[in-house]
Protein backbone atom coordinates (compact mmCIF):
# COMPACT_ATOMS: atom_id res chain seq x y z
CA UNK A 1 0.00 0.00 0.00
CA UNK A 2 1.43 3.43 -0.94
CA UNK A 3 -0.62 6.62 -0.05
CA UNK A 4 0.25 10.22 0.46
CA UNK A 5 -0.43 12.23 3.86
CA UNK A 6 -0.48 15.83 3.34
CA UNK A 7 -0.36 19.02 5.24
CA UNK A 8 -3.76 20.11 3.84
CA UNK A 9 -5.75 16.92 5.72
CA UNK A 10 -3.59 17.42 8.77
CA UNK A 11 -4.64 21.10 8.86
CA UNK A 12 -8.46 19.97 7.97
CA UNK A 13 -8.76 17.88 10.63
CA UNK A 14 -7.52 19.76 13.26
CA UNK A 15 -9.33 22.29 12.45
CA UNK A 16 -12.93 20.62 11.84
CA UNK A 17 -12.66 18.49 14.77
CA UNK A 18 -15.80 18.53 17.17
CA UNK A 19 -15.68 20.30 19.95
CA UNK A 20 -15.34 18.38 22.73
CA UNK A 21 -14.04 15.85 20.80
CA UNK A 22 -11.74 13.00 22.60
CA UNK A 23 -8.01 14.06 22.25
CA UNK A 24 -7.42 10.64 21.04
CA UNK A 25 -9.88 11.11 18.15
CA UNK A 26 -8.03 13.70 17.06
CA UNK A 27 -4.71 11.21 16.44
CA UNK A 28 -4.96 11.71 12.38
CA UNK A 29 -3.70 9.14 10.08
CA UNK A 30 -0.14 10.99 9.97
CA UNK A 31 -0.30 10.90 14.07
CA UNK A 32 -1.27 7.32 14.13
CA UNK A 33 2.31 6.54 12.01
CA UNK A 34 4.27 8.58 13.81
CA UNK A 35 3.38 7.23 16.88
CA UNK A 36 3.02 3.76 15.68
CA UNK A 37 6.77 4.04 14.43
CA UNK A 38 8.17 5.51 17.58
CA UNK A 39 6.52 2.54 19.63
CA UNK A 40 7.94 0.13 17.48
CA UNK A 41 11.71 0.41 18.80
CA UNK A 42 13.28 1.09 21.87
CA UNK A 43 15.25 3.96 20.09
CA UNK A 44 14.36 7.77 20.10
CA UNK A 45 14.38 8.72 16.22
CA UNK A 46 15.18 11.74 14.71
CA UNK A 47 13.08 13.15 11.86
CA UNK A 48 14.92 12.06 9.24
CA UNK A 49 14.63 8.04 10.69
CA UNK A 50 10.87 8.28 11.26
CA UNK A 51 10.62 9.63 7.74
CA UNK A 52 12.70 6.61 6.11
CA UNK A 53 11.00 4.40 8.35
CA UNK A 54 6.98 5.50 6.80
CA UNK A 55 8.91 5.54 3.51
CA UNK A 56 9.60 1.71 4.26
CA UNK A 57 6.52 0.92 5.35
CA UNK A 58 5.03 2.34 1.86
CA UNK A 59 3.91 5.87 3.92
CA UNK A 60 5.17 9.24 1.84
CA UNK A 61 5.02 12.10 4.50
CA UNK A 62 6.08 15.87 3.72
CA UNK A 63 8.37 17.03 5.99
CA UNK A 64 5.69 19.88 7.62
CA UNK A 65 3.38 17.10 7.91
CA UNK A 66 5.74 14.90 10.22
CA UNK A 67 7.11 18.27 12.20
CA UNK A 68 3.71 19.04 13.04
CA UNK A 69 2.36 15.40 14.12
CA UNK A 70 6.10 15.26 16.44
CA UNK A 71 4.47 18.70 17.83
CA UNK A 72 1.17 17.59 18.36
CA UNK A 73 2.24 14.16 20.10
CA UNK A 74 4.67 16.09 22.58
CA UNK A 75 2.24 18.02 23.52
CA UNK A 76 -0.15 16.00 24.30
CA UNK A 77 2.76 13.89 26.34
CA UNK A 78 2.16 10.94 23.74
CA UNK A 79 5.81 11.19 22.40
CA UNK A 80 8.89 13.11 24.41
CA UNK A 81 11.27 15.00 22.29
CA UNK A 82 14.83 15.33 23.34
CA UNK A 83 18.15 16.60 21.88
CA UNK A 84 21.36 14.67 22.40
CA UNK A 85 24.96 16.30 22.18
CA UNK A 86 24.84 16.55 18.36
CA UNK A 87 21.37 18.69 18.62
CA UNK A 88 19.70 16.74 16.88
CA UNK A 89 16.14 16.01 17.95
CA UNK A 90 14.67 12.82 18.53
CA UNK A 91 11.75 11.33 19.49
CA UNK A 92 10.22 8.26 21.57
CA UNK A 93 7.31 7.05 22.54
CA UNK A 94 6.16 8.15 26.18
CA UNK A 95 5.75 5.21 28.12
CA UNK A 96 2.87 4.95 30.24
CA UNK A 97 2.34 7.98 32.37
CA UNK A 98 5.53 8.38 33.48
CA UNK A 99 6.59 11.96 32.08
CA UNK A 100 10.33 11.33 33.22
CA UNK A 101 12.54 9.71 30.37
CA UNK A 102 16.14 8.27 30.46
CA UNK A 103 18.25 7.88 27.60
CA UNK A 104 21.51 6.52 26.60
CA UNK A 105 23.67 8.18 23.82
CA UNK A 106 25.75 5.93 22.03
CA UNK A 107 28.66 8.15 21.60
CA UNK A 108 30.18 5.62 19.01
CA UNK A 109 27.42 5.72 16.84
CA UNK A 110 24.94 7.95 17.62
CA UNK A 111 21.88 6.11 18.64
CA UNK A 112 19.66 7.09 21.90
CA UNK A 113 18.00 4.36 23.18
CA UNK A 114 15.26 4.62 26.15
CA UNK A 115 15.80 3.50 29.07
CA UNK A 116 12.99 2.90 32.20
CA UNK A 117 13.13 5.57 34.79
CA UNK A 118 10.74 4.19 37.71
CA UNK A 119 8.32 6.58 38.59
CA UNK A 120 8.65 9.33 41.36
CA UNK A 121 12.88 8.69 40.79
CA UNK A 122 14.22 11.89 41.72
CA UNK A 123 18.44 11.86 40.94
CA UNK A 124 18.95 15.68 42.25
CA UNK A 125 17.86 17.12 44.92
CA UNK A 126 15.79 21.11 43.85
CA UNK A 127 15.91 23.85 46.00
CA UNK A 128 13.50 24.05 49.20
CA UNK A 129 10.27 25.54 47.32
CA UNK A 130 11.29 24.46 44.30
CA UNK A 131 8.82 22.06 42.20
CA UNK A 132 10.39 19.74 39.92
CA UNK A 133 7.43 18.60 37.41
CA UNK A 134 9.44 15.94 35.09
CA UNK A 135 13.38 14.44 35.05
CA UNK A 136 14.70 13.89 32.09
CA UNK A 137 18.75 12.00 31.82
CA UNK A 138 21.11 11.21 29.54
CA UNK A 139 23.40 8.24 30.32
CA UNK A 140 26.74 8.99 27.70
CA UNK A 141 28.59 5.75 26.34
CA UNK A 142 29.00 3.22 24.03
CA UNK A 143 26.38 0.19 23.17
CA UNK A 144 26.28 -3.11 22.93
CA UNK A 145 24.79 -2.87 19.29
CA UNK A 146 26.86 -5.58 17.12
CA UNK A 147 27.33 -3.21 14.12
CA UNK A 148 27.90 -0.02 16.76
CA UNK A 149 31.68 1.22 15.44
CA UNK A 150 34.32 1.52 17.83
ZN1 LIG B 1 26.59 2.40 19.48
Amino acid sequence: MDFQIDAASDTLDSAHAPLGHAPLGRLTPARQTVIRILKATDRALTHHEIEQQARADGIQFDRVTLYRALEWLVTKELAHKVAAEDRIWRFSAARGANRDQAYFHCTSCGSVYCLDLAPGYAPVAVPEGFKAKRVEIMVRGECAKADCKR
